[in-house]
């Protein structure tokens, strides 16, 4: 039954194919490390350049290749689609319309939440000082993604980067490497000069290459495995990561919850994308007071999904994007049920499928043993378990070495925002999942193993860019206080700055000032 998985390398090429047919699409070099530096060193010799553009000229930039995506949007749906198996339809949802809103917020945002800020420095202010802090480019900065969003994880983070006025060179997955060349293909349409964005396929090798190419950041999506080895390897340079990794979200159901709209909340967070989502809802939670109607609902929503070739315009659930990730499914689906838990719809691969199309699958009896339930899975599959109180489900949530997203499903908001804070994960939605990667105003992050760092919101792009402190001293013509020349007057005056000046209270600072002046007419020894 199970397939044989389709070849995607071969000697100095990718050879990428669609996982629902194995038929092949097209081809993409195997980057070497000798090359990946050299587009490390046009991208290094363009930023200056491309740094000195105003970010208006930046963004009509982004918005000529925003254009360009609207006229092509369904060739590249169609790609995205047989490159990773997903239905056209999540292409469209979740790649195109996200990346398109994106590209029109940082086009028209990104000098303003750049723009020089103010600091305020309290007391000091009543010697004449400020300060303000300014946003300078990286220089070149290396992405490297995953394949189960490859258009809009990659497309997102270059978009960020280069309106922040940084070069880029791009390592898309070896999984999706066309999907990645036709970001290339449409910037150079755009206009974008040659070295502004470099885009080198390959495996993990290319990856490591980059990552030691000498580029001022990396952004890191993809597994906790991986991206570890990025952050060691990075370390040797000192080079800065931003690591966007996996999760095992957790849903929560409480028992005053809308229970149809959960339990649809529920499956498409589970089973969009196959499942495989950083952000899916990998673990769910129901108050015992209303779980068997929740489960009733899940398990009657998850029989009428439709499963088929992505590219069929009525495809809820495609394929999954590689054998291996289908196995890796089946492994814990295998697990869970040998250790007692029980299928109530799906658990195995579709039969007789030609790709790795695995069925959505509702399992319960489910415990915290299981991996099922501790380590991601990354497929279709969404346990189920039952709790008792606020306090258990919180604790149930927050039993994990993940921390990406989460949920609570609740018709009273303050009770859900009081367990929303709770919760250990960089986003909490309350009666939502999943989809705040699509707000490209919001902050994208998680904590403990999901990642450090972030994308998307301000704090995302000042990911990009290296802050510096400007700091000023209005009168030019005084030495400071604390300057030489101590003398036991002197030494009166710094006691006083240490239980006065340093209370933080601008009164208590205004005490000194008889004996500032003093300090400053004092003859020096
Ligand atoms: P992966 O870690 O296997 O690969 C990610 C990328 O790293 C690929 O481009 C790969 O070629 C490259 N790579 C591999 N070895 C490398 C090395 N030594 N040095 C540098 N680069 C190397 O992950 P994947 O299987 O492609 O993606 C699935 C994972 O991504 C899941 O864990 C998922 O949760 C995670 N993910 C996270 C987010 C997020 O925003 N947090 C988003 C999407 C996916």
């Amino acid at each position: 039954m199970a397939q044989t998985m389709p070849v995607r390398s071969s000697g100095a090429e990718l050879v990428s194919r669609n996982p629902a047919t194995g038929e092949e699409i097209g081809r993409a070099p195997q980057t070497m490390p000798e090359e990946v530096a050299r587009a490390v060193g046009r991208a290094r010799e363009a930023q200056p350049e491309w740094s000195k553009r105003r970010f208006s000229e930046r963004g009509r930039l982004i918005m000529k290749a925003r254009k360009i995506i609207l006229n092509e949007m369904e060739e590249i749906a169609l790609l995205i689609s047989r490159e990773t198996g997903k239905p056209v339809s999540e292409a469209f949802s979740m790649e195109l319309a996200t990346t398109l809103d994106l590209m029109q917020y940082f086009a028209r945002k990104a000098a303003s939440l750049l723009s020089p800020r103010r600091i305020s420095v309290g007391q000091y202010a009543l010697m004449g000082r400020s300060s303000y802090e300014i946003y300078k480019p990286l220089g070149v900065v290396g992405i490297i993604s995953p394949w189960n969003f490859p258009w809009a994880t990659p497309l997102d983070e270059v978009v960020m980067a280069l309106l922040a006025g940084n070069t880029v060179v791009l390592k898309p997955s070896e999984l999706t490497p066309l999907t990645g060349l036709k970001i290339k293909d449409v910037f150079d349409r755009a206009g974008l000069a040659d070295g502004v964005l470099e885009v080198v396929t390959g495996d993990g090798s290319t990856g490591a290459a980059l990552v030691g190419a000498g580029v001022d950041k990396i952004i890191f999506t993809g597994s906790v495995a991986t991206g570890k080895r990025v952050a060691e390897a990075a370390a040797k340079y000192l080079t800065p990561v931003v690591l966007e990794l996996g999760g095992k979200d957790p849903m929560i159901v409480l028992d005053d919850a809308n229970i149809p709209n959960a339990a649809r909340g529920a499956i498409w967070g589970a089973f969009a994308n196959s499942g495989q989502c950083c952000a899916a809802v990998e673990r769910c939670y129901v108050h015992e007071s209303i779980a068997e109607r929740f489960i009733t609902e899940v398990v009657t929503e998850t029989k009428r999904l439709r499963q088929s070739i992505g590219t069929e315009q009525t495809a809820d659930v495609g394929a999954m994007t590689s054998e291996r990730q289908l196995l890796a499914v089946q492994r814990h689906v295998d697990e869970a049920i040998d250790k007692g838990a029980t299928a109530l719809t799906g658990g195995d691969r579709v039969p007789d499928s030609a790709g790795p199309f695995f069925e959505p699958t509702v399992l319960v009896n489910v415990n915290h043993d299981m991996d099922v339930m501790r380590d991601e899975t990354f497929g279709p599959v969404l346990p189920i378990m039952t709790f008792k109180t606020d306090e258990e489900a919180v604790r149930l949530a927050n039993d994990s070495i993940y921390g990406l997203t989460a949920s609570v499903w609740t018709g009273n908001i303050a009770r859900g925002r009081r367990l929303a804070e709770r919760i250990d994960a960089g986003t909490v939605m309350i009666n939502e999942v999943l989809y705040t990667h699509g707000i490209a105003s919001t902050p994208w992050g998680g904590v403990k193993q999901s990642g450090l760092g972030h994308t998307h919101g301000r704090r995302g792009l000042l990911e990009l860019v290296s802050a510096r402190h400007i700091h000023v001293n209005r009168l030019s013509f005084l030495p400071d206080l604390w300057w030489f020349g101590y003398t036991p007057e002197a030494g009166r005056l710094f006691r006083g700055f240490a239980r006065r000046f340093a209370s933080g209270s601008i009164f208590q600072a205004m005490l000194l000032l008889p004996q500032m002046i003093r300090r400053l007419t004092e003859r020096r020894p």
